[in-house]
């Protein structure tokens, strides 16, 4: 990936609107503090959560690896993992080679991130990106739901949207601050840790359940980092669709851990025309 997404060549109008906008954020900046978000191209959303920082990214990322490494091994000892060199395996991971570039606008840990794809054979509709930027798909979601590429870019661009957003530490923290009390909370701040406890963290983050918040900055996220890559935002539609047929049958895992609101196909229309230019720009640059 020789472009990222911040990188600015040519003098267009949109490198100017974006020079100016960054103005106006610093003058801002001196007023107001770190509360302003800065006039940008594709979708809007709002700052972190506070309660992020109850947990340091750093230990969240390591509890992770160390979660997705297990769930790799055991996947691998049943036979149920993806060689490297099945055809999609191979297609995903070129997915994720588009889109992951565009992360770095939102998270700027994600390019020391060691990024990884992999595919467990399951018949579960299911897929998650863990923090720091592990991303599995289940065999079920590719062959029940049918996904095209478009589609798969939906999906891989909202579940890296919530590790870019760092929901899932947003979650723990919230969790360090009310369940667990204020050992536990002390050594997530680094005062005392131990094993188990991180342990522990990396649990919950396999079968984390996001709030309808979250799940709709994910589809705007998501849908962002798609269209930047090259693939069409409207698939976020029709894969939503699918997922609701899937739905009157057994109710897909992702489902479960993804909840839905009412409008979701609705918002995700509404926020086309933020993204489509993006979208259209990336195509033409494809050809
Ligand atoms: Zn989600």
């Amino acid at each position: 990936m020789n472009t990222l997404p911040q990188t600015l060549t040519h003098d267009t109008p949109e490198s100017s609107a974006r020079r100016r906008a960054l103005h106006w954020g610093c003058a801002a900046c001196f007023g107001l503090g770190s509360g302003f978000t800065l006039a940008r191209e594709g979708v809007e959303v709002g700052g972190n959560s506070k309660f992020s920082k109850l947990v340091s990214a750093g230990q969240v990322e390591q509890a992770a690896a160390q979660q997705y490494q297990k769930m790799l091994q055991e996947a691998s000892a049943k036979n149920a993992l993806l060689p490297a060199d099945h055809p999609q395996t191979l297609r995903l991971r070129a997915i994720a080679q588009k889109i992951i570039p565009f992360s770095y606008e939102w998270n700027s840990r994600a390019k020391d991130w060691q990024w990884e794809v992999n595919i467990l054979n399951s018949n579960q509709i299911n897929a998650f990106c863990m923090p720091g930027g592990k991303i599995a798909f289940y065999t079920g979601i590719l062959e029940q739901l049918k996904l095209t590429d478009d589609e798969v870019a939906m999906i891989m661009g909202h579940e890296v949207a919530h590790a870019l957003r760092e929901h899932a530490r947003e979650r723990m923290g919230k969790s360090a601050a009310t369940n667990i009390g204020i050992s536990l909370g002390a050594s997530l701040l680094g005062l005392g840790n131990t094993g188990a406890q991180l342990a522990g963290m990396g649990g919950q983050l396999l079968s984390l359940k996001f709030g309808r918040e979250d799940e709709s900055e994910a589809d705007l996220v998501g849908m962002e980092l798609a269209a930047r890559a090259g693939y069409n935002p409207r698939a976020g539609v029709s894969l939503w669709q699918k997922m609701g047929a899937a739905n009157k049958g057994a109710p897909p895992q992702f489902l479960s851990t993804h909840p839905s609101g009412p409008t979701r196909i609705k918002d995700i229309e509404a926020n086309l025309p933020k993204v489509e230019p993006l979208y259209e720009r990336a195509k033409a640059v494809k050809k």
